[in-house]
């Protein structure tokens, strides 16, 4: 008999209909013989909901307020399909993330788990319930409500199957496993057999938000078996592994992951003295906005244009530190680009391979994308392109690093 943390995104328990077929599921999971803990998602739409409920209210609403809101939505489901499933005749409560005891620290809104008391979980497992968490939420020592970020159910899944040493975590979502890009984006995108946390974690924290980026570092850290798979459809879905030979078979790229949430801010006629970048990123850090990727070019006349990325929501506030700074430092001018995008590709094939990125160059030239920052890792390369072009240029590379999936039968 098998310990299993299922996960329930969204969409999979986004109407009573929906959840009453979730209820079907792990009714007849049950009843093979494995001992389930089951982890949802509020209903899809609902947590937006809530938060624009909040800002009617104010423009910045308290962090800590606005935890008690949003992890309304959660405990919401958990009800619902402990009903569904006692309705059923298969005996199952359910808890909110106070009620485990999922401890955090106090940072609301994107808070972490620091412990988790498995005491209850395993008590009800040992009288046969199926025991139902609220993801997304958790408590400080101090009693108050928290959340983990947008996604968050994923690292709840994650970490009670830690900390129960369960013997998989199943994340069920409304596609059949972790694809080579988007599959809203590319059609021709393919399922993957396997991917490595090394691999998924860049993925995800490159824009592919299957999975929540702390749910991956999470089950990479405790070495937890994650597999995504669709909620209603059978199938094998993507195992993340962490074995890199077992994925050996997969071609040099594993994926491609873009995002549109980074803004560019250049700060041009900079005096090209020692400590350029310190004074410039400096403020900025100062000010807790997260840089990603830098580009420094030298000119002719001793001075040198500084560019960078940040967050698009942190936009406006990096572009007026800049400012500042350019009056001090004694620059030419600040300037700004909010219709970026960033395209990446992801790899532990680039490794063993040399020209990985020429030919990514190569391939964005042919469709004449102009191409304004590259950064490299060794696993990965990412480039900033102008935002319009971000779908051509993922399905060009989908293409050239030959991840369409083989036309079927008729097409
Ligand atoms: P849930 O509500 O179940 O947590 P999400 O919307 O968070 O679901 O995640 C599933 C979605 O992630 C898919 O519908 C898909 O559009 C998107 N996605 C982005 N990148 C990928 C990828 N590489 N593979 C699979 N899905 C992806
Ligand atoms: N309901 C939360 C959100 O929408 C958490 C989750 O679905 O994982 O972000
Ligand atoms: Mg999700």
């Amino acid at each position: 008999m098998a310990l299993i943390v299922q996960k329930f995104g969204g969409t999979s328990v986004g109407s009573i209909e929906r959840i009453e077929q979730v209820a079907e599921k792990v009714k007849k999971h049950r009843e093979a013989g494995d001992d389930l803990v089951v982890v949802l998602s509020a209903m899809s739409g609902e947590t937006n909901r809530l938060i624009d409920l909040a800002k009617q209210i104010t423009d910045q609403p308290v962090p800590r307020e606005l935890d008690v809101i949003v992890s309304t939505g959660e405990q919401v489901t958990i009800a619902l399909l402990t009903m569904a499933l006692i309705k059923r005749g298969v005996p199952a409560v359910s808890y909110t993330g106070n009620q485990v005891r999922i401890l955090t620290d106090s940072a609301h809104n994107k808070a972490r788990i620091l412990q988790i008391d498995d005491q209850k979980i395993r008590a009800d497992l040992k009288e046969g319930r199926v025991v139902v968490v609220a993801g997304f939420q958790g408590v400080d020592e101090h009693g108050s409500i928290t959340t983990l970020g947008r996604g968050g159910s994923d690292t709840t899944g994650v970490a009670l199957a830690a900390a129960l040493k369960a013997d998989e975590c199943q994340i069920y979502t409304d596609v059949d496993g972790v694809y080579t890009t988007d599959p809203r984006v590319v059609p021709q995108a393919r399922r993957l057999e396997k991917i490595t946390f090394e691999e998924m974690l860049e993925m995800a924290s490159l824009g592919s938000k299957v999975l929540q980026i702390r749910s991956v570092e999470f089950a990479g850290k405790y070495n937890v078996p994650l597999r995504v798979l669709h909620s209603f459809k059978e199938g094998p879905g993507t195992l993340i592994t962490i074995d890199e030979e077992e994925s050996m078979e997969q071609p040099i790229i594993s994926g491609i992951a873009f995002n549109r949430d980074e803004a560019k801010l250049t700060i041009r006629g900079v005096p090209d003295t020692p400590g350029v970048a310190f004074k410039i990123l400096g403020p900025i850090s100062a000010s807790n906005i997260e840089v990603d990727m830098i580009v420094q070019n030298v000119s002719h006349d001793n001075t040198t244009d500084f560019t960078f990325t940040v967050h698009r929501n942190e936009y406006e506030k990096a572009h007026s530190v800049l400012e500042n700074t350019a009056r001090e430092i004694g620059a030419r001018e600040v300037v700004g680009d909010t219709k970026i995008a960033k395209v990446s590709i992801v790899g532990v094939g680039m490794r063993s391979h040399a020209g990985v990125a020429s030919r990514m160059f190569e391939a964005l030239a042919k469709e004449s994308i102009n191409i304004q920052m590259i950064s490299t890792s060794e696993i990965k390369v990412s480039v900033v392109i102008e935002e319009k072009y971000l779908e051509l240029a993922v399905r060009a590379l989908h293409t050239a690093f030959e991840l369409d999936a083989p036309a079927r039968q008729g097409e």
